[in-house]
């Protein structure tokens, strides 16, 4: 076969045109952001994801038959609901809590406030479980304890357990809308848990405002209940949804009051972007903690997960980088240092882990 001559030299040439037209294409591509890694990067460089309320003791218990639960009933129906995967033995309790750990600790969370059930149905079977969990995980996961009170505190037995409780968990819990409900003693709720949560030595983390709708006013009363108790800096709101249902003088205000009682704020994301349709005529907002305007009023906000693949949220699969994207988006509130403390040196803080 006979060579053409002009061939090697333009095999050359070509080879070098087209490395050229990498180095030009590189040069002049337009610079590609990843905020996700960005963020996650300067997360893991504050000491790593700070899950702030959780319910790992309830985690993985939906399956497809019970899905209807969450389909039919409302929040507050569950909370009685839920007795069916509440009894369930220490044993049971401890493989689904070490279930939520390893989920934290394999995406890099550090650190996790969980709620855990103490109550007559419960008893402190899943207590016993969570604590050993939490000396089991020690090296790898700060795990803090905060007893939650489905079935109140007002009635004699659900009391008892409250008190009982104290001997297990690092910080007091509670629902002022159970007993709101049940015997209109929301308030006196409250006054038992910070009377406690004085009384021990431990800070108290409250679920309030989670129904978005004007009706609740709990993030103002749990303001004023903190001052009242001089539990300044010792108290946490979780959710407050339904503070941004309100007109803006009125959040303004709460916001004065929260800044003054040192009240702390958690917002868990998916936990309430499910909030059912109603008609009640509202500012615009999604049903989301107002963490834009928390920050901007000098307010400490954390995040949590919530639940996680339970009767209260099936489909929450307890991804961190998702709860904090769908804070940024819901709320517009895209600062990025924010955003960064709020998944990592303010978790710390709300659950008493530094000051
Ligand atoms: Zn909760």
């Amino acid at each position: 076969m006979i060579q053409d001559p002009v061939q090697p030299r333009f095999r050359i040439k070509s080879g070098m045109t087209i490395v050229l037209q990498i180095v030009i294409t590189i040069m002049t591509a337009t610079p590609h952001w990843n905020f996700k890694d960005l963020i996650l990067k300067e997360i893991k460089q504050n000491g790593g994801f700070v899950n702030a309320h959780a319910h790992i003791d309830r985690a993985f218990t939906i399956t497809p038959d019970s899905l209807d639960i969450y389909r039919k009933h409302t929040l507050e129906e569950k909370w009685d609901l839920v007795d069916a995967v509440k009894d369930a033995s220490e044993e049971v309790y401890y493989k689904r809590i070490s279930q939520g750990l390893e989920l934290m600790i394999s995406q890099g969370v550090t650190a996790v406030g969980s709620f855990i059930d103490i109550d007559p149905i419960a008893e402190d079977r899943a207590a016993k479980a969570a604590v050993r969990a939490k000396n089991q995980y020690k090296s790898q996961i700060a795990v803090v304890l905060i007893n939650q009170v489905l079935k109140g505190v007002i009635e004699p037995g659900a009391r008892k357990w409250f008190d009982r409780a104290m001997e297990y968990v690092d910080i007091v819990g509670g629902l002022p809308k159970r007993d709101e409900r049940d015997y209109g003693k929301g308030a006196e709720h409250i006054d038992i848990l910070l009377s406690s949560a004085k009384k021990y030595g431990k800070m108290a983390h409250i679920h309030v405002d989670q129904f978005n709708t004007q009706k609740d006013k709990e993030t103002e009363l749990l303001a004023d209940k903190t001052i009242e108790h001089g539990m300044q800096g010792r108290v946490v709101a979780v959710h407050s949804i339904s503070l941004a249902s309100h007109p803006q003088e009125y959040r303004e205000k709460v916001y004065a009051k929260l800044k003054k009682a040192e009240v702390m704020v958690i917002g868990c994301p998916t936990a309430w972007i499910d909030a059912p349709r109603h008609e009640e005529l509202q500012p615009f907002h999604n049903a989301l903690t107002p963490v834009d305007e928390l920050v901007k009023h000098g307010i400490t906000v954390a995040i949590g997960s919530d639940n996680i693949a339970d009767y209260m949220l099936p489909f929450t699969d307890g991804d961190m980088w998702n709860e904090l994207k769908l804070m940024a988006i819901g709320n517009r509130f895209m600062n990025l240092d924010e955003l960064v403390k709020i998944a990592t040196v303010n978790g710390r803080k709300v659950l008493g882990l530094s000051s």
